[in-house]
């Protein structure tokens, strides 16, 4: 009866998982099919200082176009690890990003793009070259690229350490995505050329009530010299609490949700401008 069960069970088993894969190899086509038709868009998230909500920066957030939505990357982004697709489509992402970002960062003088980057692509073969000659064809200075991978990239190895030295080396900033929320030591904070620490949004979220992690954070982050920047803030008090704690940058759906290039500039780098301009006018009258 055990061998009979254990049969079934297989079966069972076996037609979820043939469907599990289906369904993978499905979304893997609509995915390399949308890799060469370009049908990839980015996002950008602004990231503003605490204190006063000025824009210090944006990240990337990739979103696919497919059957008229546009898809979030929680949708697809484990199948493009999987298949090894992230590697062009984070070419795609870092080519992009930084293309928009050229502008904006010749505009706002502490402008900075940042970029999600998985750890497959960190350890594959030519990555640092490619942000090097990325940077080289855009002209961006080094220092305004940040490069955000999550701990899971500082658990493993002399690769990874190798790879963030050498990043590191042409002056690109990187920062950890999603800090507190991995399984790792910290041990690696003190091997890793680390600039800025990125609170989950799981620790913002309930601030300020449960706030222990979030202000460990900032004082973790304070006391080695790194940025500190709060992800995931939706509420005004979530805001207060990181003002009044300190906390230097942050981004979230109450200072705005990601959008399209062209929305970013009109309602962020546009009003700057002309209030530039202005002020510029100003002084010469
Ligand atoms: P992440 O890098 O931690 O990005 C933050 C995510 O939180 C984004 O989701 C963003 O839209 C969302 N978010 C921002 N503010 C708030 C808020 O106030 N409340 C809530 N509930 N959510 C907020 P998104 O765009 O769906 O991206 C999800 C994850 O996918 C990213 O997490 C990142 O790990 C990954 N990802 C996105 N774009 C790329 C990419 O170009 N390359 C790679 N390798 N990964 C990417
Ligand atoms: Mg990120
Ligand atoms: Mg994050
Ligand atoms: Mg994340």
């Amino acid at each position: 009866a055990a061998k009979a069960a254990g049969r079934g069970q297989y079966r069972f088993f076996s037609r979820e998982m043939s469907e599990r894969a289906e369904n993978r190899l499905s979304t893997e086509a609509n995915l390399r099919q949308a890799l060469s038709i370009g049908s990839f868009e980015l996002y950008f998230q602004p990231k503003v200082r605490a204190a006063d909500q000025a824009l210090v920066g944006a990240e990337a957030l990739v979103r696919w176009k497919h059957d008229g939505q546009l898809v979030q990357p929680g949708a697809f982004m484990t199948v493009a690890e999987d298949s090894g697709l992230i590697m062009e489509l984070g070419s795609w992402v870092l080519e992009q990003a930084v293309r928009e970002a050229t502008h904006w960062t010749k505009l706002l003088p502490d402008f900075h793009i940042a970029v999600n980057v998985s750890a497959r692509q960190i350890i594959a073969p030519g990555f640092v070259e490619r942000v090097r000659d990325c940077l080289a064809r855009s002209g961006v200075p080094a220092d305004r690229i940040e490069i955000e991978v999550t701990e899971s990239v500082m658990v493993d190895s002399a690769r990874s350490l190798e790879v963030l030295w050498r990043l590191k080396r042409l002056g690109v900033r990187i920062a950890v995505d999603d800090f507190g929320t991995g399984f790792s030591s910290l041990s690696y904070l003190r091997q890793m050329p680390i600039d800025t620490l990125k609170i989950d949004r799981a620790f913002v979220q309930d601030l300020p009530r449960d706030s222990a992690i979030a202000a460990m954070i900032l004082t973790l982050g304070a006391r080695l010299g790194l940025e500190v920047v709060a992800e995931g803030v939706e509420r005004e008090e979530q805001l207060a609490w990181l003002v009044a704690e300190g906390c230097p940058v942050v981004q979230g759906f109450f200072i705005a949700e990601p959008m399209p290039a062209r929305q970013l500039e009109a309602r962020f780098l546009h009003p700057l401008v002309m209030a530039q301009e202005e002020s510029r006018e100003g002084r010469s009258a």
